[in-house]
C-alpha cells in the first residue's frame, strides 16, 4: 500500500488541487507542492505569509478575497470562494478555495486549513453555459424543451409571453395539447407528430391558440437532442411569432391577386365589346392573322362569314335604341349557341359580325351560315314581352393562298354580303376565290 502522504500528493496532482494552512499564532502560511504549482512556482520557491498569498489574487478580486479571509479569521466561519489568481508568468487561472478553522486540544483556534483547486477549464465551461442559458432565457423567440415523451421540462420567459401560459401551467404538459386548437390545420399537426415520432428535425408554420383564446402564427423549428451515446434526451423547439409577417404576406398576396384580376379585366376590356361581350374588331383582326398563318402552315381550310343585320335602322326607329341593343345581344348569344368552340365570332361594327371558321371549307361555311341565318330568322328577340323578328345577310368566303392579310378576306366577304343585301337580304351568298 502506498503511504498516505503519497496518495494525498497523487490525488491532489490529479485533481489539480493542493492544501494550505495558516498558523494563526505565528501568521505563517504553508503551501503544499501543488499549491506552488497552481501559482506557477516550484515547491518552496518563495517565502510565504498571508499578505503574499492574497497578493497573488487578481487586483479586481483581491479586496473581495481579503475581506472573505478576514471575516473567517474574525468569525471562524468556513470560507468558500472562486477568484482569479495571477501566476508567476503573468497568466491567469481561476481557483476555488475552501477552508475552515482547526482547533487545538484546549479548544482554541490554531490554524486556518484550506484546499485550493484550479478550476480554470470547468469555470470557462460554466461561464459558457451561463451565457447560453442567459441568451436562451432572454431571446425574443420562445424556446421549449421536452423529455423524450414530449412533456415540457423547461421553457423560457418568451414562451410564457407568446403563449400566455405561466410555468406552473405548462411544465409536464405536451405543447400540442394546449397550444394547438380547433383552428389549427390538422395536416400540420399530423406532420409535426410524424416528424417527432421519427425523431427528425423539422420547421413549419402553425396557427396556435393563446391562453386567452386568440390565435397567432408561429414558425416552429424543432430538433431532437441526443446524448453522446445517441440516447434521445428530448426535443428542443424554437417558436417565433410570425403573425405580423403572415399578415403582410397575406396582404401582399391579395394585392398581387387583385392586380392580376385588374390586369385580366383590362385585357378583357381592351379585347371585347361591352354590349355583346363578344371579341371586338381589334382582337378579331389579331386572332385572324394568327389563324391565317396557322392554316397556311398546316394547309388547312379557313372560312370567313360576314353577317350584317337587315334593316337594323328600322328596329331602332320602331322599338327604340335599347331594343336594338337587346337584338345585338341576342345575336351574340345565338352565335355562341350555334358555333363550335374553336370558331371565332366578333362584333366588328355596329350590327356587323365576322365569324372565322378554322379547318372548314366553303361548303361547311355555307352550311353553318345558313344554320345561323335560319336560327335568327326563326327566333324572335323578346323585347318588353313583344317578339321582334330580325334577319341577317351573310357573305361567305375562304382563305386563298395569295391573300395578303385578313383585310383581303374581309373585302371578299363584304362583296358577298353586298350581293346578299342587294339580292333581297336574309340570305347567304358565297364568294369563290378567283
Ligand atoms: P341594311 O344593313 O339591311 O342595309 O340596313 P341597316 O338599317 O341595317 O343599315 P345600316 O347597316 O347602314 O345601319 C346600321 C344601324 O345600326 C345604324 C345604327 O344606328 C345602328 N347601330 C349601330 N350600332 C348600334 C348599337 O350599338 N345599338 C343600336 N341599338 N343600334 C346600333
Ligand atoms: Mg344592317
Ligand atoms: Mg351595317
Amino acid at each position: 500500500m502506498l503511504p498516505i502522504e503519497d496518495v494525498l500528493k497523487l490525488s491532489h496532482k490529479v485533481m489539480q488541487s493542493g492544501h494550505w494552512y495558516l498558523n494563526l499564532n505565528k501568521n505563517r502560511l504553508f503551501w503544499s507542492d501543488e499549491v506552488f504549482r497552481i501559482h506557477g512556482y516550484e515547491p518552496g520557491d518563495i517565502q510565504l505569509d498571508l499578505t503574499t498569498a492574497i497578493n497573488f489574487y487578481h487586483p479586481e478580486d483581491r479586496e473581495r478575497v481579503s475581506n472573505i479571509i478576514n471575516k473567517t479569521l474574525k468569525t471562524y466561519q468556513p470560507l468558500n470562494f472562486v477568484a482569479h489568481i495571477l501566476r508567476k508568468d503573468g497568466t491567469s487561472r481561476v481557483v476555488h478555495s475552501q477552508g475552515e478553522i482547526k482547533y487545538g486540544e484546549e479548544g482554541h483556534p490554531t490554524h486556518l486549513f484550506g484546499v485550493i483547486r484550479d478550476i480554470t477549464e470547468e469555470w470557462a465551461q460554466q461561464q459558457h453555459h451561463r451565457r447560453l442559458a442567459s441568451s436562451l432565457e432572454n431571446t425574443d423567440e420562445a424556446i421549449v424543451m421536452t423529455n423524450p415523451s414530449g412533456f415540457i421540462t423547461w421553457a423560457n420567459s418568451a414562451f410564457t409571453r407568446i403563449t400566455g401560459f405561466p410555468e406552473a401551467d405548462f411544465l409536464g404538459r405536451k405543447p400540442g395539447d394546449f397550444l394547438q386548437g380547433p383552428e389549427t390545420d390538422p395536416a400540420t399537426i399530423a406532420y409535426m407528430r410524424s416528424m417527432l415520432s421519427r425523431r427528425e428535425s423539422f420547421t413549419t408554420e402553425v396557427l396556435n391558440h393563446h391562453r386567452d383564446g386568440h390565435t397567432y402564427w408561429v414558425r416552429i423549428s424543432c430538433q431532437p437532442d441526443f446524448d453522446e451515446n445517441d440516447q434521445l434526451l428530448g426535443f428542443s423547439t424554437i417558436q417565433s411569432d410570425i403573425t405580423n409577417e403572415k399578415e403582410l404576406r397575406l396582404n401582399l398576396q391579395e394585392k398581387i391577386n387583385s392586380g392580376k384580376i385588374l390586369q385580366e379585366r383590362l385585357r378583357y376590356i381592351a379585347s371585347h365589346d361591352e354590349l355583346s361581350e363578344m371579341p371586338n374588331r381589334r382582337y378579331f383582326m389579331t386572332q385572324a392573322e394568327i389563324e391565317i398563318g396557322r392554316c397556311r402552315r398546316h394547309d388547312h381550310d379557313l372560312c370567313l362569314l360576314l353577317a350584317d343585320l337587315d334593316h337594323f335602322k328600322t328596329i331602332n326607329d320602331t322599338h327604340g335604341h335599347a331594343a336594338g341593343d337587346s337584338v345585338i345581344k341576342a345575336f351574340a348569344t345565338l352565335c355562341e349557341n350555334t358555333l363550335r368552340h374553336h370558331d371565332l365570332a366578333a362584333r366588328i361594327g355596329g350590327e356587323e359580325f365576322a365569324i372565322l371558321l378554322p379547318e372548314t371549307d366553303l361548303e361547311g361555311g355555307q352550311v353553318l351560315a345558313e344554320r345561323l341565318r335560319q336560327a335568327l330568322a326563326n327566333t324572335p328577340a323578346m323585347i318588353n314581352g313583344e317578339p321582334i323578328f330580325v334577319t341577317a345577310s351573310i357573305g361567305v368566303t375562304m382563305a386563298a393562298h395569295n391573300d395578303a392579310d385578313v383585310g383581303t378576306m374581309l373585302a371578299r366577304a363584304d362583296k358577298a354580303l353586298y350581293q346578299a343585301k342587294t339580292g333581297g337580304r336574309n340570305q347567304v351568298i358565297s364568294w369563290m376565290v378567283e
